[in-house]
């Protein structure tokens, strides 16, 4: 959990950034770390000690998160929490998507990224809303960020809410964040085996996407094992595969986004 690594501990260095239609992109640069390790091993010696406060973190989380759910149902509007390891395909997916179906339902994003705002950019250039969330330190999105970027953000009432989490496949499946559904993407580049090594993640999918299908021809990956390993630890599971370059099943994507109300 998130304290292994001490991120939660670590919230100082958030920033909320929401963009304007005439900003011009990011530059990167490299920002100096605030802290020389900030993922080395928990605060405390004492295991009780630190399973303690991983205890008060996640119930704290959890409030917040709940006072999100409620604040989007009362304006009818579907958040869809989007995770996978970085590169999976994760803002590359987004755009298409919104490129596909926001002519028929308004769509909002809310990006999470350590540094930069290079994926919001990317989001803004499809006309879509957008707020970029910087986590610093912090390797994974929580419930007080969502509050602050669905502050700044004000999505309309009815409209489909993404929400692309930090490139990590451990910490952001134990952070409720108030939304809806959570989906979980993997890509045909990455092994067959990650359900099996990053069960929380998989366990708490409401959807798997398999994605980059356009590449299985270059690659070995099964993905019909992948799916069994992910039903193994989350047996209800849908599993669809995608890719967002060809357009291959994303169909079937959509109509399940669309059931998002
Ligand atoms: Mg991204």
């Amino acid at each position: 959990m998130c304290a292994t690594c001490g991120c939660s501990e670590e919230s100082g260095g958030t920033r909320i950034v929401m963009l304007r239609e005439d900003d011009a992109p990011d530059h990167p640069h490299p920002h100096p770390h605030p802290h020389p390790h900030p993922h080395e091993h928990a605060q405390s010696n004492d295991a009780g000690e630190t399973v303690t406060i991983e205890q008060k973190v996640l119930a704290k989380n959890n409030l917040v998160a709940e006072r999100n759910r409620t604040w989007l149902s009362d304006r009818g509007v579907a958040a869809v929490n989007m995770m996978s390891s970085p590169g999976a395909g994760k803002t590359t997916l987004l755009e298409r998507t919104i490129t596909d179906v926001g002519g028929r339902r308004p769509v909002a994003v809310i990006e999470g990224d350590q540094e930069t705002r290079l994926d919001a950019d990317r989001i803004r250039s499809t006309g879509c809303a957008v707020v970029q969330v910087n986590t610093g330190a912090g390797c994974h999105l929580d419930a007080e960020m969502m509050q602050d970027a669905l502050t700044a953000l004000s999505p309309v009432a009815g409209s489909l809410l993404m929400v692309e989490n930090v490139g990590n496949l451990v910490c952001p499946a134990l952070f409720d964040l108030g939304e809806r559904s959570k989906v979980v993407i993997i890509s045909v580049t990455e092994g067959t085996d990650k359900p099996l090594k990053y069960p929380y993640m998989f366990a708490a999918a409401d959807l798997i996407l398999i994605n980059k299908a356009d590449l299985l021809p270059y690659v070995d990956f099964d993905v019909d094992q992948c799916a069994r390993h992910a039903r193994s630890v989350n047996p209800a599971v849908r599993v669809l595969t995608v890719s967002a370059t060809t357009g291959e099943g994303l169909p079937l994507w959509y109509d399940w986004l669309a059931d998002q109300r």
